[in-house]
């Protein structure tokens, strides 16, 4: 019992301390702001910080404070965010930025739960800004937090369950030092990062490795525990594209699925694939291109897109259409030059590119 309670002691007082000594320099760390950490911290959920860093400062250059993000159209938004996926957290970062300034006069709130409140500030972004940015004793758990936690003291749940997430937060909550709780949890992301790395952890370099749990009984490799899921959903698009030396023919997607208010092109969807007689046959496009007479001319091979619980195949259908007027209302018929503004998604982007396809002909 008692060994335990030093375990815990020791933890953050020896992990601050390695902290302050390795931690990276990063540009919100020099001046932290709420809303810097905020932005960083939804950044960084996202993807690794060598490829964040250039949307961070792309972001902080465009809307340095939360006033101009709030006041930026969400096209805008969508268009700096293209690239890192996610693009829901875009939205709500956006309509956070808003609410902040209707109901806070501007100004982040200044503790946790009324952090919570705030469209796209979750549990783990609150914790952040709270300890880095007012000094409040919560913890702030993601997946490197869990990873170090549950290979130093041995908890064996696995840590993407409900029952392994509570075990791991209240453990986070017990350690974190109420002297300086934010270089506590940004000491044991940072560890998270570096060193605790989920393949290969440089326990020899860790600053934990005496009273590590999974470094002394040689568990490393097999802590944390995870269940592993499967079964991404898996969905066909059929995209159209219309072959004109000068305008290309967009969709904007406006329901409540991946992608909303991002462009792509007039697409129908199937749970299968479809053949080639299936598709030329298929009901579903005619429907779409109304009065419009249209001829395939060529389709593409298939397009892998993998999201984090989804598997898009897609195919590109090149067309030829007999006059652009007869096309519905809700398709955008854009300059080429003024579609590189609009936000699109990265599949479409690296079809796009792979096919020059919006150089203009003359
Ligand atoms: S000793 Fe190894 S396993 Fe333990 S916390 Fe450090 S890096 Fe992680």
């Amino acid at each position: 019992m008692m060994k335990k309670k030093a375990n815990t002691l020791l933890f953050s007082h020896k992990i601050s301390e390695w902290y302050l000594n390795n931690k990276r320099d990063l540009p919100w760390r020099a001046s932290p702001t709420p809303y810097k950490i905020w932005l960083s911290e939804v950044i960084l959920q996202q993807t690794r910080i060598s490829q964040g860093l250039s949307y961070y400062h792309s972001f902080i250059d465009k809307y340095p404070s939360v006033n101009d993000l709030a006041n930026a159209e969400e096209e805008e938004v969508l268009k700096l965010w293209q690239g890192l996926g996610y693009y829901s957290r875009a939205r709500n970062m956006l309509e956070g930025a808003k609410q902040i300034i209707q109901t806070h006069n501007g100004k982040i709130p200044d503790n946790y739960h009324e952090l919570l409140r705030i469209k796209g500030i979750g549990e783990y972004t609150a914790a952040a800004i709270a300890s880095i940015a007012y000094n409040q004793t919560v913890a702030a758990v993601d997946g490197n937090v869990s990873r170090v936690m549950a290979r130093y003291f041995g908890i064996s749940e696995a840590i993407n369950t409900t029952p392994g997430k509570k075990s791991i937060k209240k453990k986070a909550d017990i350690v974190i030092s109420s002297k300086d709780p934010g270089t506590h949890n940004q000491a044991v992301m940072e560890l998270g990062a570096l060193v605790c790395k989920a393949q290969n952890p440089d326990c020899l370099h860790c600053p934990l490795s005496s009273e590590c749990f999974a470094f002394n009984k040689q568990l490393t490799n097999s802590l944390p525990h995870k269940i592993r899921k499967t079964n991404k959903r898996e969905r066909y698009f059929y995209y159209f594209i219309i072959n004109d030396k000068k305008y290309v023919v967009l969709f904007k997607r406006t329901k409540n699925d991946i992608w909303t208010n991002m462009y792509d092109f007039p697409c129908i969807e199937k749970a299968h694939p479809l053949t080639i007689k299936e598709l030329s046959d298929d009901g579903d496009w005619q429907t779409m291109f109304h009065d419009a007479k249209v001829t395939i001319e060529k389709v593409s091979k298939e397009h892998l897109h993998i999201l984090t619980h989804q598997l898009i195949h897609a195919f590109f259908l090149h067309i030829e259409i007999d006059n652009l007027n007869d096309l519905p209302p809700s398709f955008l018929i854009a300059k080429k030059q003024e579609a590189e503004g609009l936000p699109i998604p990265k599949l479409i982007e690296n079809y796009i590119n792979s096919t020059e396809l919006l150089k203009v002909e003359f």
